[in-house]
């Protein structure tokens, strides 16, 4: 199977990138195609004018494809990076990856980036033909989100809590603006938000083909639009930001929230999860002791500090300072998680 490759220029910024086809195309198709593909691309996305193309073979494409572990039969896992949004990783910072059943498979999560997005299609490509029916976001933050049209061009339908579309429209202009200030013309270059389709409101289930995913929605946690996916067949959980490993969790919704969601994980039969950021497998639900042990501690000491009459400011100066232990990227986000849970706790 063949893939297209166009070479788009925005202003004097050029980079080639990969347009997905909904379904596979061979040689002949992929060139019959081109042409109406990337003008239509290009229709698309203001400013861009092609440079180039060309289809390629899609086994000559491995040094481009994200690299992933297949953790069980058909559930392939990529873990993103354990360090801050750059142009060197062009925000390949999430784990995401894919489920593949007997007719379809669906893909979770997509990067922070168009060029992540495409690594991440390619190493979809590179293991089956069967259609991208799903897209699945875990949540609306822009390290998980911001690659989503790479798999709508593929033909996926894009799903999420029935809360995510709102969060990310009222979000859309300032997660484009901070994004490509983070990651630089070159990174950032072809990256155009998108929003989901249809949103689950309480839990649904979806079949690939002989393989059933559960979504389920959560109550306002990590944000107020959290999303696991259930995979029976391998028994893994992928958990989104509900779960960080290494990474200092990151708090955008609600520190009562996430603490009471932690502690009544329910034991479904679960034997591993796939946390948000750090390694891309741990133990379910066991893998979710050290968020929730950080976020009981600090909602500890944040109640301790308001009661004592703390302002805020004096507040942040401990709050969570005794919890740094081997997170990374702890003063990045630790005095952001005391301030929001100094304004939650301060009115309960
Ligand atoms: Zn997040």
């Amino acid at each position: 199977m063949f893939e297209l490759l166009v070479t788009l220029c925005l202003s004097t910024v050029c980079a080639e990138r990969v347009l997905p086809a909904a379904m596979p195309t061979d040689k002949a198709q992929c060139e019959a195609s081109m042409n109406a593909r990337s003008t239509g691309w290009v229709k698309a996305h203001e400013g861009y004018r092609v440079k180039g193309q060309r289809c390629v073979a899609i086994e000559t494409l491995d040094d481009r494809a994200a690299k992933t572990t297949e953790t069980s039969p058909g559930h392939f896992v990529h873990e993103g990076l354990v360090e801050p949004v750059g142009p060197k990783n062009a925000g390949d910072i999430a784990n995401t990856g894919f489920i593949v059943g007997d007719k379809a498979v669906a893909v979770i999560d997509a990067g922070s980036s168009r060029k992540v997005a495409e690594a991440l299609y390619l190493a979809v490509r590179s293991k089956t033909q069967l259609p991208i029916r799903y897209l699945l976001l875990t949540h609306m933050h822009p390290d998980h989100t911001l690659g989503a049209e790479v798999f709508k061009e593929a033909g996926a339908e894009i799903v999420g809590s029935a809360a995510l579309q709102q969060a990310m429209a009222s979000r859309a202009e300032a997660y484009t603006a901070n994004l490509k200030r983070l990651l630089g013309d070159d990174a950032f270059h072809g990256t155009k938000i998108v929003l989901s389709d249809r949103g689950v409101a309480d839990s649904e289930t979806i079949d690939l083909g002989q393989r059933e995913l559960e979504l389920r929605a959560h109550p306002t946690a990590h944000t107020n639009n959290d999303l696991t996916i259930y995979d029976k067949t391998s028994s893994t959980v992928w958990m989104g930001d509900l779960v960080f490993l290494t990474h200092t969790p990151a708090l955008d919704g609600s520190i009562v929230g996430w603490i009471k969601l932690l502690s009544e994980l329910r034991k479904n039969g679960a034997k591993h999860m796939v946390p948000g950021h750090g390694p891309g497998r741990a133990a379910y639900p066991d893998g979710a002791k050290p968020t929730l042990g950080y976020l009981t501690s600090l909602a500890q000491q944040t109640r301790k500090a308001i009661k004592a009459g703390e302002s805020l400011n004096t507040a942040l100066k401990h709050i969570g300072q005794d919890l740094r232990g081997d997170w990374k990227e702890f003063d990045e986000f630790n005095p952001r998680n005391a301030t929001s849970a100094y304004v939650e706790l301060e009115w309960e």
